[in-house]
Parts: C-alpha cells; structure tokens; sequence
C-alpha cells in the first residue's frame, strides 16, 4: 500500500503545534535530528518537515498528500501556483486553532491614509503580493505593490513605501514602528491542507481515519467530563448549566432519594462561573476532569 506524506513547518511558529497534534492523534515518527523526513513507524504516514511557504506547493505536485500551514500562506502560494497552473485547487480540510494572526493594512501614525482607498497611486510594501493585489482589485484601487521578504515594517520609515500589509498579533510590532493598521486584509489560522483528486481508494480510506483522530485530539482538547451531586428535583436546571453536554447520564446514590449523581461531557469550555451556577442550584463535589480522546 501507498504511503501517506503529511508536510508541517520544520521550525517557527507553527512547528511545535503541528508535530503535538499529530502526536496526539496517534502517529509515531522515527525522527531524526537534522533530516527533513521522519519515516511513520506505527502507521504508512511520514512526516516532511520544511519551511511553510513550501507546503502548498508541494501538496499541489503531490509530493506530499496532507499539509499543515497557516491559511494566509496556503492562499498567497496557491494563487501564485494558478498563475502557471490556473487548474491548481487546494481544499481546507479543518481549522486548527492555533496559529491565530491578521494580515493588516498599516501607515504611519501621522498618515493622512484613513482606509484602502487612500493608496490609489501609493506604494505598499508585504510580503504576501497575491493577496494584496487581489484586496486592491476586490476594492477598486490601482496602487504600486513592492514585495519585501522580511522587515516589511520599516519600509515606511525608509521612504521606500507609503504603507505595508504585514502579519501582526499583538500590535506591538505596528506600535514600535509607530504604524497603525487602518483595515484587515484577511484572518488566518493553522489548516489542514490537502489537494484534491490524488489518491487511490485505500489512501483516501487512510486520510478519512487520520482526519477522524485529529477532529477526536481536537474536540477533546475541548471537552471536559464533569462529576457531582444535585437535588434529583433540580436535575434539568442542572443540565441546562453545563456547556454543550448533550444527555448527561443520571446515577443513584446509595442511601439519598433526593440526591443524584450527574455525569456529562461539556463540549465547549467549563469556566470557574459554570461552577459556581452548579453550586447555586444545588449542586456539590463537583469534579471537572480532562478528556484524553473521543471518537464521536
Ligand atoms: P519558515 O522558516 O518556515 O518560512 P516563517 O518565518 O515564514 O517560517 P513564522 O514566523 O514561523 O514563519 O510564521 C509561520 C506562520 O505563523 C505565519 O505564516 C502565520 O500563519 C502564523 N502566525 C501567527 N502569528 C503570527 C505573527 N504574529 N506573525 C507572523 N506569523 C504569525
Ligand atoms: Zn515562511
């Protein structure tokens, strides 16, 4: 049977998060220190570890069948892949939920440029051309756009650009450059990549049950299981507090009439405020515990 290769970023912001969650979801790598492959020993699935911006690329010459990068750098490679390959698609197969960041439009603080609408005729600096040109078409606006791969921020200042589009975080990039950002151009997360159309019957059987684990590792990241005590009069009132818990289980406990114990999954995340709602209408030794795997 074929093997699966799965690309992640070697090293950089998304590098430690990729490699956990498929840990998480079951893979087993023999790794090796400085190569850039790690052959899959539990399961046909190996692992390509390179710089991000070649991830879509490879996945669209199917040298890897499964990818994960940030979507910003997923859409600016493919639309730079479709201006010599237009038939070129690359299919998002889940967000991930890590990796979190704005690519944004900023000037100068004592800029007049209030909008996207102010550079019509300026010139922008990014590192991210395809997706800047295309903001400007979507817009309407004709403006000059330099390609820089690094330091985009310090372009303003060295009067080689009227503004830039750059990934910001925080702020405090913008900030120490004294720029303000004025619009967001797009908002990106990890994502699961694949291309489309490549794979025998038996790899697409693989992929379907890696995708089933990471969705599993995710939602359990989630998830929590909680335990305790409540009036049984005051059961639907209790239910109704905890976070996306569909049917809790209800169990008797020896020697109360009035008392159960109630058992839940919660979906979405139990905050300290869930806790003390539970303990208003009743409830006590409440037990909060972490889900490891789910398989829905
Ligand atoms: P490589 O050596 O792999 O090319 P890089 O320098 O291009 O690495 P990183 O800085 O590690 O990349 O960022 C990788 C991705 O992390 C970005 O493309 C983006 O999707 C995401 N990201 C999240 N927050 C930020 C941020 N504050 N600045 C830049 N990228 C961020
Ligand atoms: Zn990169």
């Amino acid at each position: 049977m074929n093997r699966l290769q799965i690309a992640i970023q070697k090293s950089g912001r998304l590098a430690d998060k990729s490699l956990s969650l498929l840990e998480r979801s079951g893979l087993q790598f023999a790794r090796s220190k400085d190569k850039l492959f790690w052959f899959g020993r539990n399961l046909p699935v190996d692992l390509l570890l390179v710089r991000d911006d070649d991830i879509p690329r490879l996945l669209v010459e199917n040298v890897c069948q499964l990818g994960i990068v940030g979507e910003n750098v997923a859409e600016e490679k493919l639309l730079e892949v479709q201006q010599q390959r237009p038939e070129a698609r690359l299919e998002s197969l889940l967000r991930l939920d890590f990796g979190h960041c704005r690519l944004k439009l900023a000037v100068p603080e004592d800029s007049d440029i209030d909008s996207i609408h102010g550079l019509a005729g300026r010139r922008l600096a990014t590192s991210y051309p395809q997706l800047v040109r295309r903001y400007l078409a979507e817009n309407s606006v004709e403006a000059e756009v330099v390609m820089l791969n690094g330091a985009v921020e310090i372009a303003p200042s060295l009067g080689t650009a009227d503004a830039i589009v750059d990934l910001v975080s925080t702020g405090t990039t913008l900030r120490a450059n004294h720029l303000k950002a004025v619009a967001e151009v797009m908002s990106s997360q990890a994502a699961l990549y694949r291309c489309p159309g490549r794979l025998d019957d038996a790899g697409e059987e693989l992929m379907a049950k890696l995708l089933t684990r990471i969705q599993g590792v995710q939602q359990a990241a989630e998830s929590k299981y909680v335990m305790l005590h409540a009036p049984r009069a005051r059961l639907a009132e209790i239910s109704a507090i905890l976070p996306g818990a569909e049917s809790p289980t209800v169990l008797a406990l020896e020697g109360q009439d009035d008392r159960v114990a109630i058992h839940a999954v919660c979906t979405e995340q139990v905050f300290w405020e869930h806790l003390e709602e539970l303990k208003a209408a009743g409830a006590s030794a409440v037990l909060v515990l972490p889900v490891e795997k789910m398989l829905a």
